[in-house]
């Protein structure tokens, strides 16, 4: 682990911010969260990837975790490869990692910000794809505990840039992602923008596509600091979009499931 004091956060953040931390510490392994001084956990921390979804409102008095734990490993069986990410690593490399392998099926999350350890918090998603889809497990450092704990999907509770590490494993420090992707790939293209894309587009071509709108909607956070866009699309039921579409109102719309529509935004 790498120990600074008083360091500034402006390349911390995507923002930019100019603000400065009493003390950040860059965890590189799982173990670091072992040998790290008990006072920190005691005392405030904040735990942070690349901090694209972080924002200061001042000088952080306490203790910042940056997580750098960077490794991957891939093996797979008949029916799924499964790939497992270190928290540190950032996600567009892991979704760009897979496609060198011919990993198909993350492409449509292509570009989003961040690492793979923030990853599971807000269930990160995009073009109809959303981390979820392709988790198969969570590694977490309990601090209470004070040692390493695996949550299968099935109990992260996600739902809509939301799980269980919003609430009752707020504290959790994810230190690993494991991913189970099928081996056979059916593009999703039905979202707006991919939706001129032909059946037969590769895996290679929707990531092109995806980071091309996505470089059209925002600025680069390096060149220009933001937060990206933070509103999150009304979801509502199927009857009351028909309610609305009886009054003539045009409302581009995504299938959630049987019940639930997500309102897009027009563009
Ligand atoms: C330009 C732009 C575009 C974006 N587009 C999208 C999008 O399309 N879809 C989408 O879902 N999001 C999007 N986001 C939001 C952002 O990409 C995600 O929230 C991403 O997961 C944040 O990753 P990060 O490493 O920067 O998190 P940080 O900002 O560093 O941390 C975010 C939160 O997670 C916690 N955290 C981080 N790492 C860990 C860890 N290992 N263990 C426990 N807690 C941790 C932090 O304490 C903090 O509360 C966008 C952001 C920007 C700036």
């Amino acid at each position: 682990m790498k120990i600074f004091e008083n360091i500034s956060l402006k390349k911390y953040n995507s923002f930019q911010l100019k603000v400065k931390a009493k003390k950040l510490i860059e965890i590189e392994s799982a173990e670091d969260l072992k040998l790290i001084n008990s006072e920190v956990y005691e005392d405030n921390y904040l735990v942070l990837g690349e901090g694209t979804n972080t924002l200061f409102c001042g000088d952080y008095l306490g203790t910042i975790l940056v997580n750098k734990i960077l490794d991957e490993t891939i093996h797979e069986d008949l029916n799924f490869y499964y790939v497992s990410f270190g928290a540190g690593v950032n996600w567009d490399y892991a979704v760009r990692f897979c496609l060198s392998k011919g990993i198909k099926g993350l492409e449509n999350l292509a570009l989003i910000p961040g690492v793979c350890g923030a990853a599971p918090i807000q269930n990160i998603g995009a073009y109809g794809i959303e981390f979820k889809d392709f988790c198969e497990c969570v590694d977490y450092f309990d601090v209470e505990e004070q040692k390493l704990q695996r949550i299968y999907k099935s109990d992260c509770e996600f739902g809509y840039r939301d799980s269980i590490f919003k609430r009752s494993l707020k504290n959790a420090i994810i230190t690993k992602v494991h991913l189970k992707i099928p081996k056979e790939w059916k593009p999703s293209i039905n979202y707006n923008g991919l939706n001129t894309l032909g059946n037969n587009v590769t895996a290679n071509e929707i990531y092109t596509k995806v980071v091309e709108i996505r470089k059209l909607k925002l600025p680069n956070y390096h060149v220009l600091g933001n937060g990206g866009s933070f509103f999150k699309n009304p979801v509502i039921t199927r009857k009351r979009l028909a309610n609305l579409q009886s009054l003539n109102v045009n409302i581009p719309f995504y299938d959630v499931d049987e019940f639930y529509v997500k309102f897009l935004q027009r563009g």
